[in-house]
């Protein structure tokens, strides 16, 4: 590889398929690195402490926002979620393609503090099949799927500020790529 790969920030609204075309992407390439988030939300049935999020308390993610722990930090439909600031720092130094999967407000923070990075952008096909999607996977409650397609409104209104846009149709031609745009083949 020629120069130090770019950090990769996959974005767009809850419920288009972005951990589903990440896990995809890591089926076939287990180098790829994503991120562990700290989140104060509850966990969803199958997901595991340092695997899918680090699951933290309120007074938990007091500290690493004071001790300047997180990269990035917001907060979502009633949680807040950060990227922890050292082990993606760890995996840029060694040269290694890094991959965040982040909300809105943390894209923006990234596209700040790291004006390199590649900020991606996963659109639904339609508003019909977001809805469709955040509801059919069956993890929230109407309240809390309210509120994340009302956070979904802003989200897509904000597509133009990313660098790239990839419609999420299917699952394995967003991952291709996805794949390409990192340099992973
Ligand atoms: P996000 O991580 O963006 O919140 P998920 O990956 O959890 O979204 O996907 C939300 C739902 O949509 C899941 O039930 C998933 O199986 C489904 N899904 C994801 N991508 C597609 C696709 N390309 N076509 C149809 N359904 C999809
Ligand atoms: P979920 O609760 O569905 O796992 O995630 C809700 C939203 O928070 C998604 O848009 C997801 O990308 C985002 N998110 C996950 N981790 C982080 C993080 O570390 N920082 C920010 N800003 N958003 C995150």
């Amino acid at each position: 590889m020629s120069e130090r790969p770019r950090l990769t920030v996959l974005s767009g609204p809850s419920g288009v398929g972005k951990s589903t075309v990440v896990a995809h992407m890591r089926k076939e390439h287990p180098d790829v690195w994503l991120s562990v988030s700290a989140t104060t939300r509850k966990p969803r049935p199958g997901e595991q402490h340092g695997v899918h999020y680090f699951f933290v308390t309120d007074e938990e993610m007091d500290k690493l926002i004071a001790n300047g722990e997180l990269l990035e930090w917001a907060e979502f439909a009633g949680n807040r979620y950060g990227t922890p600031r050292a082990a993606v720092l760890e995996r840029l130094e060694k040269g290694e393609p890094v991959l965040l999967e982040i909300d809105l407000q943390g894209a923006r923070q990234v596209r700040e503090s790291m004006t390199d990075a590649r900020l991606v952008f996963l659109a639904p096909p339609s508003w019909e099949e977001l809805v469709r999607r955040l509801t059919g996977r069956g993890t929230e409650s109407p309240e809390v799927i309210e509120r994340r397609l009302e956070a979904a409104r802003t989200e897509l209104a904000a597509e133009p500020e990313f660098d790239v846009t990839l419609v999420n149709t299917s699952v394995e031609d967003v991952a291709r790529e996805l794949l390409a745009l990192m340099d992973v083949v």
